[in-house]
């Protein structure tokens, strides 16, 4: 099963793609994680995306496609994955689609979380991550708005918007309420729960 989270930065996306694999028993694939991981590794690869990342821009396909295919080739991902921060523009969600083709996948659902600009703003200034300063938290709203939530429209058959307001369970549950029945039958661990 192949789920997607989308939403502007602050939205919760990766709160929300967390709780979802561990209840859904699928892997969590974060792109923003996988450059942090990077990052604070030192590997060349985060050394090579940090320039990016603090200026709220996006890190170049060539670096991101390789990362993001690696991570699911992984044998997590055998069990499904949901995504979070990939794709973030039209060419990556072409990209994913033939990447997933080929393994005979597809997308069964991408979850859109919709919150109000101004929450936004204030969510990620609380949070304090160091690529959380306003010009970048800015550069990151504007980047969201041109180049990724085109992908919604890419998606349209199977997008699900999602109230992302309020506190992180009620969010939870909505997100639960709205996936398609087969998405939770496929996606249950196999323990009889
Ligand atoms: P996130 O944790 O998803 O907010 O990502 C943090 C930063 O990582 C973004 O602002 C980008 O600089 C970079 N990044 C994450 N995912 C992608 C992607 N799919 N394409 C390009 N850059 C990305």
């Amino acid at each position: 099963m192949g789920l997607l989270i989308v939403g502007p930065p602050g939205a919760g996306k990766g709160t929300q793609a967390t709780e979802l694999a561990a209840v859904l028993n699928i892997a969590h694939v974060s792109t923003g994680e996988l450059f942090r991981s990077a990052l604070a590794a030192a590997t060349p690869l985060g050394t090579r995306a940090k320039r990016y990342m603090d200026a709220g821009e996006l890190v170049p396909d060539e670096i991101t496609v390789a990362m993001l295919r690696e991570r699911l080739a992984d044998s997590d991902a055998a069990r499904g994955f949901i995504l979070d921060g990939f794709p973030r523009t039209v060419g990556q969600a072409e990209t994913l689609d033939d990447l997933l083709a080929v393994r005979g996948l597809t997308l069964d659902a991408v979850l859109e979380l919709v919150v109000p600009d101004d929450v936004l703003v204030q969510r990620m200034l609380a949070r304090g991550r160091s690529d959380d300063t306003e010009d970048v938290v800015r550069r990151r709203l504007e980047v969201y708005t041109q180049a990724t939530a085109p992908i919604l429209d890419h998606y349209r058959d199977r997008v699900v918007a999602i109230d992302g307001e309020g506190d992180v369970a009620k969010v939870r549950k909505r997100i639960l309420d709205g996936l398609p029945p087969r998405v939770l039958a496929g996606g249950r661990p196999t323990d009889g729960r």
